[in-house]
């Protein structure tokens, strides 16, 4: 099997629902293919993501929605040019749909998300001209990106957070949810490492006052030498003045770290 064609099956291997010797080749296939193995990995993780999203029962808005999405979704395939993966995908979402209404619902959306995406990626320019139906479905995909960085924040292994934080890189314009996740996972997460990721992700969306005060605050309350490092350059870069107070307190704690208080009267000599 060639990789495309591969790549076609994987929303069916991956529920089951391959029929051998078809089961059989994509096995063999993504036991030998670096590329395809890391694209299903891709894929089966956002699967089991998007099964942990408590909205896995959708109100009827939801569901409303979610139809109007996939129907935009259909139609800017109908009006592309074929290829065979995107059709493919159609097809199967077509298949699929009406058959297994009670299959969950995260599955139906990481098809979307995973066939959007894909369709995207293959046709970098659009063909088709923007239209509402296009802006509407690319602001439903950035909702969906968002409950996955939020679904992926509360996991209980770091790494699972890690990505969630690193998901939310993939945000250009956060709503406020996404800040406050983030923000909490800089007060609150208990690994140092997930904590210097929510610095960095939140660094790219320092204009927003709601970052810069939480960023403030949270220099006041970390005990990770790093982490206080990475927060003190961040008041810095932002030039936040409201930080002042809190720099001048680092550099009078007598118990901080000698690196943290060194870098902490150097900010100040930079705001002031
Ligand atoms: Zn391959």
């Amino acid at each position: 099997m060639e990789c495309e064609e591969v790549r076609d099956q994987f929303a069916d291997y991956l529920i089951d629902n391959l029929q051998e010797p078809a089961r059989l080749e994509v096995r063999n296939h993504l036991a030998a293919c670096e590329s395809c193995r890391s694209e299903a990995e891709g894929l089966k993780t956002l699967w089991t993501k998007l099964g942990t999203i408590p909205a896995a029962e959708p109100g009827p808005e939801l569901r409303a929605r979610f139809q109007v999405m996939l129907e935009a979704y259909r139609h800017g395939l109908d009006q592309a040019p074929s290829r065979s993966f995107r059709q493919s995908m159609n097809e199967w979402l077509a298949r699929w749909w009406p058959a297994q209404p009670v299959l969950q619902f995260g599955l139906a959306l990481v098809l979307l998300v995973v066939g959007v995406a894909a369709g995207w990626r293959l046709r970098p320019e659009p063909v088709v001209q923007p239209n509402g139906e296009i802006t509407e479905l690319r602001g439903e995909l950035r909702q969906m990106r968002q409950m996955v960085a939020l679904s992926l924040m509360q996991q209980q292994s770091a790494s699972e957070r890690l990505k969630g934080v690193n998901w939310s890189y993939q945000l250009q314009q956060p709503d406020r949810e996404v800040l406050t996740a983030l923000l909490d996972t800089l007060m609150h997460d208990p690994n140092v490492n997930v904590r210097l990721a929510a610095v960095d992700a939140l660094r790219q969306f320092g204009g927003q006052p709601v970052v810069r005060t939480g960023v403030v605050e949270a220099l006041g309350r970390q005990d990770s030498p790093m982490v206080q490092v990475a927060l003190i350059d961040l008041v810095v870069d932002l030039k936040e003045k409201e930080s002042v107070d809190t720099l001048r307190k680092l550099t009078q704690d007598e118990k901080l770290n000698e690196a943290v208080r060194t870098r902490a009267q150097k900010g100040l000599q930079e705001l002031e």
